[in-house]
């Protein structure tokens, strides 16, 4: 697909002087020895802090995700945790790590070099904290995936593998720039790393379907059954939270914006949260096949919880379980 140069041409908001062709001026021309010293940086707040330490709890500020780093040398597999992962450029289509100039990963990369990223769920907790070398080795046995002769993590939400095109001086850490030559995603949950620990999307977590069964029954018996066709809408993105749904049988597909999100099955809820809040639907709801599944009003549920305490306590313990980092 040939795109016309204006098809190229940067946004206006980019239009600035351009050097040499490439890039606006004074970008990439800094050199290692005009970065101030680490003593300059001023740290705002409690005086004595430990500047290193205020540092990285700052930095430690900004959620990411997880991501696996892999490359292949010889026969060998090596793997290193890291949240330093960006993307840089759609076209082409480029990404960016920062690796410990200390980690065995940094003396394996170089440009030429594949590397493989895989960016964990929200259960592959145990595989970060192994390839931080937080746990033992053996523990569990990892599988992976070979891509472009690279390895990936098998079951991660999302799989790159890129070809070092530039490494760049990144103080304590170097910069890898991958040219993706393979990109992959599925569905699911993200782990997330904020504030030195990992956090968890609440959006979609479990809320109805983690009731102890007696109160589940008291608020799903006054449901109404509904039979949808398949590729027919449930729910569209910005109807009003007033229904949960069960599915009794077949299978319902979370979109935004065409793209798939998760798939709920016989047994499973949607619009747990919606129903609560009483905001907006915040994504579409596809049956999958052909779909049957139990309606319950957000009227049924609030005079439930109004006739019934145990429910109403029964359903605080269920949120703080999802406060808690297990
Ligand atoms: P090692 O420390 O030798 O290996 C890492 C671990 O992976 C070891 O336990 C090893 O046994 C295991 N492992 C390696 N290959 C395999 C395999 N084939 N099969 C099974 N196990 C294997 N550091 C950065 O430089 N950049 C970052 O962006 C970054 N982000 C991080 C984010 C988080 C959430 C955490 C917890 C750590 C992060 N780190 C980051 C730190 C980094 O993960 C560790 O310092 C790591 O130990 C460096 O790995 P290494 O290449 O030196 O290899």
């Amino acid at each position: 697909m040939g795109d016309s140069p204006a098809a190229q041409a940067p946004p206006v908001e980019f239009d600035l002087p351009v050097h040499g062709g490439f890039a606006p001026v004074g970008i990439g021309e800094t050199e290692p020895s005009d970065i101030p010293d680490a003593e300059e940086l001023e740290i705002a707040g409690e005086p004595g802090q430990d500047p290193a330490a205020a540092f990285r709890r700052t930095l430690g500020m900004f959620a990411t995700g997880v991501t696996i780093v892999t490359t292949q040398a010889g026969d060998q597999v090596h793997g290193m945790t890291a949240n330093a992962f960006m993307s840089v450029s759609l076209r082409p289509p480029l990404v960016v790590i920062s690796v410990d100039r200390r980690a065995k990963m940094h003396a394996l990369l170089h440009e030429g070099r594949r590397y493989g990223i895989s960016v964990l769920a929200d259960e592959q907790r145990g595989l970060s904290d192994r390839f931080a070398g937080r746990t033992a080795e053996g523990t569990e046995e990892v599988e992976f995936d070979l891509v472009h002769e690279t390895p990936l993590v098998r079951g991660a939400l999302a799989h790159l593998v890129a070809r070092v095109v530039r490494s760049n001086w990144g103080g304590d850490h170097s910069l890898f720039v991958g040219q993706v030559e393979y990109a992959r995603y599925g569905e699911g949950q993200p782990l997330l790393f904020q504030g030195g620990r990992y956090q968890h999307l609440l959006e979609r977590a479990p809320l109805f379907s983690a009731l102890p069964p007696e109160i589940l029954d008291m608020i799903t018996s006054g449901g109404i059954e509904r039979t949808f066709e398949a590729g027919e809408f449930v729910v569209h993105e910005g109807d009003p939270g007033d229904e949960l749904f069960v599915i009794l049988e077949g299978e319902a597909r979370v979109e935004r914006k065409g793209s798939p999100l998760a798939t709920f099955g016989p047994g499973e809820f949607f619009g747990e949260v919606a129903v609560i809040d009483g905001r907006p639907r915040s994504a579409d709801v596809v049956a999958a096949s052909p779909l049957r599944a139990l309606a319950v009003s957000r009227e049924l549920v609030r005079s439930t919880i109004e006739r019934e305490p145990r429910a109403a306590w029964a359903m605080l313990e269920v949120l703080a379980g999802r406060l808690r980092d297990d």
